[in-house]
């Protein structure tokens, strides 16, 4: 009987808004992460790299930030979704590339402070914004800050089966370890030309049928195998 665990990127998947992008466009300036994207791309810059240079740029008090965060929402959904697994025992868990100082806010917010997060760290001192990366380096994987492969795997190693939901690049490598994939964006994009079958989705609202019906056919097959066990 497979028991499932959900595994959900943060910016532009429980969150509606790339949180984490909106910050570097509105403190960094809008061409600021385009610089060092296409720094990335020749290889000069890691993704920890690249945040550290543009962290660099920023100014700005923690009590501004967090005004500026808390202006965002997540997915009206995302809780729903979250509790259909907790209330069955089962984890569910937020593995993110951003940062945990708007991830923290946004999820103590909906009531969801106790949900696991793996991301990286954000503090400031002053206006001054520190950032640090406790998971880098978990896995030999070069492209990402936080590997998110490397959490899903622990899930995977305790028998979970995963089902994943995402958006983005950093999203490629985890989505392809996991069991059953919701995609949206340039993940669905990924998946379509690798042709990796997913179910495409743009709000935790489409993947919630599926999601409620994958946890009663596992209880059922529960059910079934406690009777033959008698
Ligand atoms: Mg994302
Ligand atoms: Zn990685």
């Amino acid at each position: 009987m497979a028991k499932w665990a959900l595994v959900s990127d943060f910016d532009g998947t429980a969150s509606l808004t790339d949180v984490g992008d909106a910050i570097v466009q509105n403190y960094a300036g809008p061409g600021a992460w385009h610089e060092v994207d296409a720094a990335i791309r020749r290889g000069e810059l890691t993704t920890k790299g690249a945040y550290e240079v543009v962290y660099n740029r920023i100014r700005v008090s923690a009590s501004e930030l967090e005004r500026f965060v808390l202006t965002f929402t997540l997915d009206p959904d995302f809780p729903t979704a979250v509790r259909l697994f907790s209330a069955r025992g089962l984890p569910a868990i937020i593995v993110s590339d951003g940062f945990d100082f708007y991830i923290d806010r946004l999820l103590a917010r909906a009531g969801l402070i106790w949900l696991p997060r793996y991301s990286n760290h954000l503090e400031i001192a002053g206006n001054v914004p520190k950032v640090s990366f406790p998971h880098h380096g978990a896995l030999a994987c070069r492209r990402c800050a936080n590997c998110k492969t490397y959490h899903l795997k622990k899930l995977r190693a305790q028998g979970y089966s995963i089902v994943y939901l995402g958006d983005g690049h950093t999203d490629r490598c985890a989505a392809q370890r996991a069991d059953l994939v919701f995609a949206k964006g340039y993940l669905a994009q990924f998946f379509e030309k690798k042709g990796i079958p997913f179910y495409p989705f743009q709000r935790y609202a489409d993947a919630l049928p599926h999601l409620t019906a994958l946890l009663s056919e596992a209880k059922a097959s529960e059910a079934v195998c406690a009777q033959t066990n008698d």
